[in-house]
């Protein structure tokens, strides 16, 4: 299988070089050169890890099967739960729980993977890989659990000072590993990411300090969770619905990708929050830039999806010339209109957006009748599915316990910790610095491993 570039520039590369390359080097993302069909009644075995083997074979051809296999199993052995991503099911509703990793938010799936991938590619070229990645809470902490301690890599992770929760910023910062580098950034979350892909874009930069990225562009976080998809969907044994909370595009991105490589989803109701570009284009087509709203569930508080470039590629037959000016337009005017697509989008996906108001009052609905506390990420989801109203997987995205304020406040009273968050304490190690590109490409030459 090669890979190439949703915007033309790059073409006929191996996996390996498009997991080290992040973002492509003409600014587009990363997409397989066709999608390998896999009907799930072909798979022999319904466990998670015999199914992520399946499907990986199938995008990666320059790594041994045995060592796919050991990467799998060394990824997935870290979770506390058997199944990795068991369900749950309250009435027409089913909950994939996506959050038994290590920092109980479904980032973890991919980024487990993503850090043993990346250190085994490493170990095999003898190079070295400084990491830079943007986040709103929980991709960075992943990232930092996916590679603290990691031979031959630094992880630098930028996040808005004040845009995280208390929970999130501890689990990135109470971590002793010297690889490790939180930054606490005097701006929002789209800055943050906004500095990411400048610095992505100065291939001289990018090479002399071997910059890799861990964000949802990198093509390797899409095909791990494809997986659960698979996986639902052979639990339950129906073709259903999945309501996914959406921010980035990105693992709603990979449950179309499933449906594109066989997997029969009915269709995948996409939820946001306040923030709700997303909402605007499957209703509207309008794909306009507005300004970030701060709400309960802040790792859906982005207001441009990067992931949604890998859509727009398959909404317009792969044709990458097209996604290339439609990617000009909206860096000039900060907005895009779909309405001559609205026909096939609508297709693929139904959109709801949830207010905060709604958001407590699901929780607290949910907790009244079923006894079962969701996040307010989830919540988005699951309010999205009772507006649907048919059977449908709701994915589960974080522990609601890494966002006990929240819960508190819809419920009244403060949720168990569990034991790995209650012993976060002290901000051990963490960096604060400018809005500003000049000053983090400084930090970098400063900390890179070269
Ligand atoms: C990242 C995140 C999301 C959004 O996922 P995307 O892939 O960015 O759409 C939703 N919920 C939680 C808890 C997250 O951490």
């Amino acid at each position: 299988m090669f890979y190439k570039s949703t915007r033309c520039g790059v073409d006929k590369i191996s996996f390996k070089d498009a997991i080290m390359m992040g973002l492509a080097t003409d600014g587009g993302l990363i997409v397989p050169e066709f999608v390998p069909k896999l009907l799930p009644q072909n798979l022999k075995n319904d466990d998670f890890k015999s199914i992520a083997f399946e499907i990986f074979k199938l995008y990666i051809d320059d790594i041994k099967e045995k060592d796919i296999f050991d990467l799998i199993e060394k990824s997935y052995a870290v979770f506390d739960d058997i199944e990795v991503t068991p369900i749950r099911q309250f009435d027409s509703l089913y909950i994939l729980e996506l959050f038994h990793g290590p920092t109980y938010a479904f980032k973890d799936i991919a980024l487990q993977f993503l850090g043993n991938l990346f250190e085994y590619i490493l170990d095999e070229r003898n190079q070295t890989l400084n990491v830079l990645g943007a986040t709103s809470g929980d991709t960075g902490s992943a990232a930092i659990y996916g590679l603290k301690g990691k031979k031959n890599v630094k992880v630098f992770i930028l996040y808005p000072k004040n845009g995280v929760s208390p929970t999130q910023e501890l689990q990135m910062c109470d971590i002793e590993d010297k690889n490790v580098f939180p930054i606490a950034i005097y701006g929002t979350f789209d800055d943050c990411q906004n500095i990411i892909k400048e610095i992505f874009k100065d291939n001289a930069f990018k090479e002399k300090y071997h910059l890799g990225s861990i964000n949802s562009i990198n093509f390797a976080r899409i095909l791990a969770q494809i997986v659960y998809y698979y996986y639902a969907f052979l639990k339950i044994g129906k073709n259903v619905l999945f309501s996914v909370p959406t921010g980035n595009f990105g693992d709603i991105f990979a449950g179309y990708l499933a449906k594109l490589m066989g997997l029969p989803i009915e269709k995948l109701i996409l939820a946001t929050n306040e923030n709700d570009v997303l909402y605007r284009f499957v209703r509207f087509g309008d794909y306009s830039k507005q300004n970030v709203k701060k709400t309960l569930s802040p790792s859906m508080d982005i207001q441009l999806a990067s992931n949604f470039e890998r859509y727009i590629y398959y909404l317009y037959d792969q044709d990458c010339n097209k996604v290339k000016n439609l990617m000009v337009e909206l860096n000039k005017n900060s907005k895009l209109s779909f309405t001559d697509k609205l026909n096939q989008i609508q297709s693929d996906f139904s959109a709801y957006r949830t207010s905060d108001k709604e958001i407590l009052e699901t929780i607290k609905y949910f907790y009244e009748k079923y006894n079962y506390i969701i996040d307010p990420h989830t919540a988005c989801g699951v309010k999205a599915a009772l507006k649907e109203g048919k059977q449908t997987i709701c994915l589960a995205t974080a522990h609601p316990a890494k966002f006990s304020e929240a819960i508190e406040n819809a419920l009244g009273f403060k949720i168990d910790m569990p034991e790995k968050l209650a012993k976060l304490k002290t901000k051990k190690r963490n960096f604060e610095q400018e809005n500003s590109i000049e000053a983090i490409k400084h930090f970098i030459e400063l900390n890179a491993n070269v």
